[in-house]
Order: structure tokens, then C-alpha cells, then sequence
């Protein structure tokens, strides 16, 4: 089957003229969000955000992890604990307030964040004072906490537009041994989309 597809693909390249399968802003932003969340070393919940300004410029990236002085091996990455201070919900910083947190840019006003998890009260509370506009997430599956109802609730208050990001394609394969494809005059081995 392997094989099929490569054929397919070998069929289908055009070499003098653009390429249609490219990605498109979404799709790129939010891959971009996912690959941050591959940095987090939370064993349950790994969330990436992608700050975008209104030229498409990404001013920011960021992944849910511990504060920089607090070591990733003396905190705890525990969601129920016996003692409460031994939780990682009291010291984990959330990808959203990350991103705005180290954006390279004077500020995010105006900006669109791209987000793998619909933002919690507090991330949204920091977003609105931000001054980002929009949010585009990945997945609700909290839609059910009241943690994310008060978000929605004050989203709409301000005036933040959020919408959910539809995959297309549901995969998006990188292949380190792409970019060499033309010096080894061969086509590369894997698809960029995979649908
Ligand atoms: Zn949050």
C-alpha cells in the first residue's frame, strides 16, 4: 500500500509549476502550535499556543510547563494528590499565558492565538487584557467545566472571537530527508499531507 501511494505521488508532482498541496495559514499555525506542545513534559495534557500578528508574523510560541527555576524533575507532574501541595495544577504554567509571556514583539494587540485546547478561565482572563482579538482552538473537549463556560463567558463579553480549527488533513508528516530530494534525484519517501 506503501508503495501505491508513493507511485501516486511520483505520478503527481509537478516540478514547473506551484504546488497546490501546500499547507494553508491554519493548518500551519496550528501544526506550529503542535509541534510546541511536543515540548511538554506533562504525561497526561500537552498543549501548545501559537501567537500570529496581523502580517501572518508568528510573535510567540509557548507549552504548558513549570516556571523556569522550578525543575521539571522536583515538581510534581501529579493531577490528585493526597497533600495538595504536591499537585501539578498549583505550579504548571499553561501554554496560553507561555506564549503571551514570551512573545518577541512589543505586545500581542490585535493578535490571533492558535491553541491545541480551548483556553481556561485564567488563560482567558490574560488574553483578553492581552489584547488578542481572536482564538482559534483545536479541541472543547472541557466544554463541559466551568473552568471553560466562565472562559466563553468572558470571551463573549469582550468581544473575542473564537472558532474551532477543522484538520485538513487530519496529518501533517514531516520527513527530515525531504529537502534533499532533489540532490538524490529521487522523490521523497513520505507524503507532506496525509488525508
Ligand atoms: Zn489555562
Amino acid at each position: 500500500m506503501a508503495n501505491n501511494e508513493q507511485t501516486i505521488i511520483m505520478q503527481e508532482r509537478d516540478v514547473n509549476n506551484k504546488r497546490q498541496d501546500h499547507l494553508n495559514w491554519d493548518d500551519y499555525f496550528m501544526a506550529v502550535a503542535f509541534l510546541s506542545a511536543k515540548r511538554s513534559k506533562d504525561p497526561c495534557t500537552q498543549v501548545g499556543a501559537c501567537i500570529v500578528d496581523r502580517m501572518q508574523r508568528i510573535i510567540a510560541v509557548g507549552y504548558n510547563g513549570m516556571p523556569r527555576g522550578c525543575s521539571d524533575e522536583e515538581f510534581p507532574w501529579q493531577k490528585h494528590t493526597n497533600n495538595k501541595l504536591d499537585s501539578k495544577y498549583l505550579y504548571v504554567c499553561h501554554a496560553e499565558v507561555n506564549a503571551i509571556l514570551n512573545k518577541n514583539s512589543y505586545d500581542v494587540q490585535n493578535c490571533t492565538m492558535y491553541v491545541g485546547l480551548f483556553p481556561c478561565n485564567e488563560c482567558a482572563k490574560m488574553i483578553i487584557q492581552s489584547g488578542i482579538k481572536k482564538v482559534i482552538y483545536m479541541s472543547d473537549k472541557h466544554s463541559h467545566k466551568i473552568e471553560t463556560i466562565a472562559a466563553k463567558k468572558m470571551f463573549d463579553a469582550a468581544s473575542i472571537e473564537y472558532r474551532q480549527y477543522i484538520p485538513n488533513p487530519g496529518k501533517i508528516m514531516i520527513d527530515f530527508d525531504e529537502i534533499n530530494w532533489n540532490d538524490q534525484n529521487q522523490l521523497p519517501t513520505t507524503p507532506l499531507k496525509i488525508n
